[in-house]
């Protein structure tokens, strides 16, 4: 826990948010600045910074945030098609220092 995250405070429910999904490992939230119809954050409970400050420990951890994504994209409309994104570091977008994953879904994305 990390009280100046963000994240860590809706985790610890000290900011009210809407859980979608939640298990042992992770939490499922909207994203509040959507950026296609579905846009979910898939949030690891444990607090680490991104994929630089994650260690050989974290594996099975980051594979639930994998099967969590897997466990909601159920839930998508058909065809169910959707992007995994991991921002690491400012200059690739990122803005919040715990890590996350963006699972967007609902418009047509013609790759990368
Ligand atoms: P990133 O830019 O990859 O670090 O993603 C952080 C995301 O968190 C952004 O898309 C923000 O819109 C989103 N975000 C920030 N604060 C909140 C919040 N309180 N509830 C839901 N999403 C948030
Ligand atoms: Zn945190």
């Amino acid at each position: 826990m990390n009280q100046s995250c963000i994240f860590c405070r809706i985790i610890n429910k000290e900011i009210p948010s809407k859980f979608i999904a939640e298990n042992e490992y992770c939490i499922v939230i909207n994203d509040i600045a959507p950026r296609a119809p579905i846009h979910y954050l898939i949030i690891p409970k444990k607090h680490i910074a991104n994929l630089h400050a994650a260690e050989p420990s974290d594996a099975q951890l980051l594979g639930q945030v994998l099967l969590m994504a897997q466990e909601v994209a159920q839930t998508l409309p058909e065809p169910k098609a959707f992007q995994l994104v991991f921002n690491n570091g400012q200059q690739a977008g990122q803005s919040v220092f715990h890590l996350h994953a963006h699972l967007i879904s609902g418009k047509f994305f013609s790759g990368l």
